[in-house]
């Protein structure tokens, strides 16, 4: 019934991660979230193999492929100070004996755990931003990039979470292997971000069977996903025909919204899989929230897409504090009382 696509590949591809994937069913969590037990999948894109592994990896293969093409010594990105893009640009410069510059928001020492901790172990330089905008992040961004240069480095700018059309061919790529995997898929849950991942998928699996949870780090994610999707080369991908739910956004992008804390909790307990309070959280509290108000039914063959993002939990203190309270429900009988 899919159509079949045939997207020419955009250019020059590093392999970076350990394809393909795994699928594992997750009869637990589907009963707990109210699907059949048979309905429901998890496709581990956190197992990547790269630098902790995560979505990222897929974009990347292709955008630093392009840039070591074009003769890059430099890979510059930019992004959130827990970015796991940032981070596996990090790992990919390591692996491929580049330098890295990431320009975050935000200021030196404010934390440094998570992600933080694993870019300055990966050995790239951090150039801490300030509270900015996206726009200034942008052109604070083209200003080391710019800098570099003047320096006669090679430096290659890799867009924002990796998602430009070129990034987004690795999730094109994605879909045509879980396809394999899953023919009888109905639905794939993914959490949206910079719009890449979500696109990728709509374009070889399309947009009737991906669902796409917003977490809020875009302004107008469906008009980004339907133009990434566009410009990768599937026609008639309109705003109007993807499927996006935009209620797990709670108080903004950072924020750990009570159902995703539900959602973190739930997928550990069922089936000992750890999501991220940003993304795969949200996507979890976004798939059970469809299945509960019944835009899903239970008989509906879903795989959930894991994005990865584990590290960010250690980098968020309200998420890790949370997730200590499940300590307190057995109190030992130690000796200290
Ligand atoms: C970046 C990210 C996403 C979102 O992917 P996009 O392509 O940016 O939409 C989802 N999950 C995790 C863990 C991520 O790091």
């Amino acid at each position: 019934m899919a159509e079949s696509v045939a997207v020419p590949a955009p250019g020059e591809h590093v392999r970076l991660g350990s394809w393909p994937t795994p699928v594992e069913p997750a009869p637990r969590l589907a009963e707990a979230i109210g699907l059949d037990r048979d309905a429901l999948w998890i496709k581990r894109d956190d197992l990547g193999g790269l630098g902790g592994g995560g979505n990222k990896v897929r974009k990347l293969e292709w955008t630093v492929g392009a840039a070591v093409a074009a003769g890059a010594d430099t890979l510059v990105t930019t992004g959130a100070p827990q970015s796991n893009h940032a981070r596996l640009t990090a790992a990919a410069g390591a692996r491929l004996g580049l330098r890295v510059v990431l320009v975050l928001r935000g200021h030196a020492g404010e934390s440094r755990s998570g992600n933080i901790a694993l870019d300055g172990l990966f050995g790239a330089r951090v150039h801490w931003a300030g509270d900015v905008d996206q726009r200034r992040l942008a052109e604070i961004t083209d200003g080391a990039v710019e800098r570099l240069r003047q320096d006669g480095a090679r430096p290659a700018l890799i867009p924002f979470g990796g998602s430009n059309a070129v990034g987004a061919y690795g999730y094109v790529r994605a879909g045509m292997e879980l396809l394999d995997q899953v023919p009888e898929l109905d639905l794939v849950v993914v959490a949206l971000g910079s719009g890449a991942t979500m696109a990728g998928l709509v374009v070889s699996l399309g947009a009737e069977r991906v669902l796409g949870v917003h977490t809020g780090a875009l302004a107008d994610p469906g008009r980004v996903v339907a133009g990434l999707a566009t410009e990768v080369g599937r026609t008639g991908i309109t705003t109007a025909r993807l499927r996006v739910r935009d209620d797990q956004v709670g108080a903004g992008y950072g924020h750990l919204t009570e159902s995703a804390a539900e959602a973190l909790e739930l997928a550990a307990r069922t089936e000992g899989i750890v999501l991220d309070p940003i993304y795969t959280g949200r996507a979890m509290a976004g798939l059970i929230a469809a299945v509960r108000g019944g835009a899903i039914d239970r008989g509906t063959r879903t795989v959930f897409l894991h994005t990865g993002g584990l590290p960010g939990l250690f980098g968020h203190p309200a998420a890790v504090e949370r997730a200590e309270l499940g300590l307190d429900a057995y109190p030992s009988g130690g000796s200290e009382g």
